[in-house]
């Protein structure tokens, strides 16, 4: 299963980044996830509610960000939704815009961490 895979390479990320914030305690990861990325967004929350399990993340919410695709329309001269990720055609005028701009992405854009009191 690949989102498994994905998940405990998020779960690595997270752990890295409490590392080196002390062990700071992470509540959530924000993840962002293209459409064409070829993950099924259910499918990698589930694993990753199942690879947190023993790890100091079992409360850590995964947040997702899904992202549409976006496609640079020649035609409108800017960057338009795309149709839907088959067609690839701008969904404002249906010129097929094969230049993909954004749905190919899959990161952990940021985390979100207990504050700790300075003492
Ligand atoms: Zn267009």
């Amino acid at each position: 299963m690949h989102e498994l895979s994905i998940a405990m390479s998020i779960i690595d990320i997270a752990q890295e980044y409490s590392h080196e914030h002390d062990g700071a305690v992470i509540l959530a990861i924000h993840v962002k996830v293209g459409r064409m990325a070829g993950i099924v967004t259910d499918a990698l929350r589930s694993a990753f509610e199942m690879a947190r399990e023993d790890t100091s993340l079992c409360d850590t919410k995964l947040v997702i960000e899904d992202l549409p695709v976006m496609l640079d329309c020649r035609e409108c001269g800017c960057e338009q939704p795309a149709d839907s990720i088959q067609s690839l055609c701008c969904s404002e005028c249906g010129t097929l815009s094969p230049n993909i701009t954004q749905g190919y992405e899959l990161e952990v854009f940021a985390m979100e961490i207990e504050e700790v009191e300075q003492v």
